[in-house]
């Protein structure tokens, strides 16, 4: 059974295995927490991505998907790179969100992370509405069959954390 534990605070201070990344498919960083894990993870993570874009992604990472790199200086063993969907009003693509916590959990199990970090992945940046982003986030990782025993959602502020607390007994 994994353990859903929530936190509200920044997700680049947490001790964990495996600290999650709401990354851009250029894997080569961004605003939001993208850019808090580069700032606060340092070059190394930057220069893993890089050779991933010159290798096997050299299209970007396709959103749904998730890889890992180092964590640099942050006080985890891996970051686990996912792209969220933008969100859409016109189209339903719940599915891709889904499929970041999945694909990002079956990296931790490649691995053997027992212990992973996430953010609210799309609720920035990408404008998924957070109440629809907790329950999609809380559920997936729910029904997940992952060896993780923790999964910690990160949540920046009192209103992300609110809304992933309303997902939970
Ligand atoms: P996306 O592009 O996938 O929307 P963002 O990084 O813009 O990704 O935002 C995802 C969520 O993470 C938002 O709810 C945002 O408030 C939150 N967030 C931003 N910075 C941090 C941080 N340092 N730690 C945890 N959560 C953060």
């Amino acid at each position: 059974m994994t353990r859903i534990t929530l936190v509200q605070g920044d997700i680049t201070r947490q001790s964990v295995d495996a600290i999650v990344n709401a990354a851009n498919s250029s894997l080569l960083g961004g605003g939001g927490v993208d850019g808090a894990i580069h700032r606060r993870g340092g070059p190394a993570i930057l220069e893993e991505c890089r050779k991933l874009r010159a290798g096997h992604y050299g299209k970007g990472l396709p959103t749904g998907q998730a890889v890992a790199t180092t964590a640099g200086d942050l006080d985890a063993r891996w970051v686990i790179h996912t792209v969220g969907p933008v969100h859409s009003t016109g189209e339903d693509r719940s599915e891709l969100l889904a499929s970041c916590y999945r694909e990002s959990l079956r990296r931790a199990d490649e691995l053997g992370a027992r212990t992973v970090a996430f953010p609210a992945v799309s609720t920035g940046i990408y404008g998924w509405p957070l109440d629809d982003g907790a329950r999609i986030a809380v559920a997936t990782v729910q029904e997940a069959d992952t060896a993780v025993e923790e999964v910690r959602f990160v949540l920046f502020d009192e209103r992300a954390y609110d809304a992933f607390a309303r997902q939970l007994p």
